[in-house]
């Protein structure tokens, strides 16, 4: 087993194992990509313009587009029955000079053009296995796949989801959260146009996303407790469409179910460190958010996008990629992304269920002062969808 200097191994087939192969092998550093099997997933992801730009590196852009539904505004709904109740705020993308925020899109259909783009690349090899285990140390990084094969590189990126083997390997701890909740995912058809808004209702279970989807259909996520998701999973399509036609305040006409439904238990987990010992998470492997705010695959995107550039550039240099230089570039680069992002993502979650009467005035406030003071709406729009996603 020959370590190839300049090689890295991609562990993890899922969009943002795919995004970093695919990015890497067009670079033309030598790539092998260990997919083990992917789980059916129905569920859809808004994409903010920082992927879009990276998916139009990959070529992919004009191909997904139509496919996709525009997100131009979005709108959150105070639909809590609590006495310190928000006015509704709406984002509108025009305001930041864009046409839209993101894209929302299946993801069954990105990962089917991802994977077309990554197979066409040939600088990269790829393995439909599953990885048995990882190890690592000074000189270089090694897999060792289930079919008893090993494969050496100078670094591992470990894009192999919440329960990565490649982070133990690292030593990475994490820290995880579960919450008393649990989401609800499918997509549905509706009578009157969702006009590109993205509409989150958020309420004291949680948020109840719609999210627009080509035509009159959207996707819906919605957040409650585990019991009610699970009672909402059992209902027939007709009693389910009723139920999300009145929790959306009939926005959207009669509601269809069109997808089947998805349900997870919420929890969130952010690795202590995002890179250590020639292995570099990125993903889920890395950072796992609620479904608030569309953040969680957009960051993987990220983490993806700068990896590569951090190898690309190393690379040219003749430098070690996957050396202590790069490792520690990489952390502070996405910690400094990610962990601020993350804690919004959970304090936002958590002063929705909060029957701490300042928690709700905090809230509110919030939510008012982003109403009445555009420069600070621009601020975090700009935020939330990351147009900049070089490093
Ligand atoms: C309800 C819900 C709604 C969401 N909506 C959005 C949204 O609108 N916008 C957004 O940005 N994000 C969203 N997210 C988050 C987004 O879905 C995830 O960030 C994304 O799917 C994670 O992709 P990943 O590639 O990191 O991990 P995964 O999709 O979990 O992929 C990991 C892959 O690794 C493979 N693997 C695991 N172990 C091994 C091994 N040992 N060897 C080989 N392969 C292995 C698995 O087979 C899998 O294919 C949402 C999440 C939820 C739960």
């Amino acid at each position: 087993m020959e370590t190839e200097r300049n090689h890295v191994i991609v562990v993890g087939g899922g969009p943002a194992g795919l995004v970093a192969a695919a990015l890497l092998a067009r670079a033309g550093v030598p790539t092998t990509l260990i997919a083990g099997p992917a789980p059916k997933d129905t569920r859809t992801t808004a994409l903010m313009q920082g992927s879009l730009r990276i998916l139009t590196r990959l070529g992919l852009w004009p191909r997904l587009a139509p496919q996709t539904g525009a997100l131009k505004k979005l709108r959150i709904v105070d639909a809590t029955d609590r006495l310190i109740h928000a006015p509704e705020v709406l984002f509108d993308a025009a305001e930041l000079g864009f046409t839209s925020f993101g894209h929302n899109i299946e993801n069954s259909v990105l990962v089917t053009a991802l994977r077309e783009t990554a197979e066409a690349l040939p600088a990269l090899t790829i393995r439909n296995e599953m990885v048995a285990s990882v190890r690592s140390d000074d000189d270089r990084a090694i897999v060792s796949l289930q079919s008893g094969e090993k494969i050496a590189g100078a670094l591992i990126v470990g894009a192999d989801g919440r329960n990565s083997i490649c982070r133990r390997a690292a030593g990475i701890s994490a820290k995880t959260r579960d919450y008393p909740q649990a989401a609800l995912t499918l997509n549905v058809r509706h009578t009157r146009p969702h006009h590109d808004v993205s509409t989150e209702f958020h309420t004291t279970g949680g948020p109840l996303t719609l999210v627009p989807l080509p035509g009159n259909r959207s996707s819906v996520v919605l957040v409650d407790t585990p019991a009610t998701v699970e009672r909402l999973s059992e209902l027939d399509d007709a009693a389910v469409g009723r139920e999300l036609q009145q929790r959306t305040h009939g926005i959207l006409g009669n509601i269809t179910p069109d997808s089947p439904r998805g349900k997870r238990p919420l929890s969130s987990l952010v690795a202590n460190r995002f890179a250590a010992r020639r292995i570099a998470l990125v993903g889920e492997a890395a950072h796992v958010l609620p479904p608030i705010g569309a953040q969680g695959l957009n960051l993987g995107v990220r983490d993806a996008a700068a990896i590569a550039d951090f190898v690309v550039v190393a690379s040219d240099r003749h430098g070690d990629i996957g050396g202590s230089d790069l490792i520690g570039a990489y952390d502070r680069a996405r910690s400094a992304d990610v962990r601020p992002r993350s804690a919004f993502v959970d304090v936002l979650n958590r002063s929705l269920m909060s029957e701490f009467l300042p928690a709700q005035i905090g809230r509110a406030a919030g939510l008012c002062a982003l109403g009445a003071i555009p420069p600070l709406r621009r601020a975090i729009m700009r935020q939330g969808i990351a147009a900049r996603a070089d490093v």
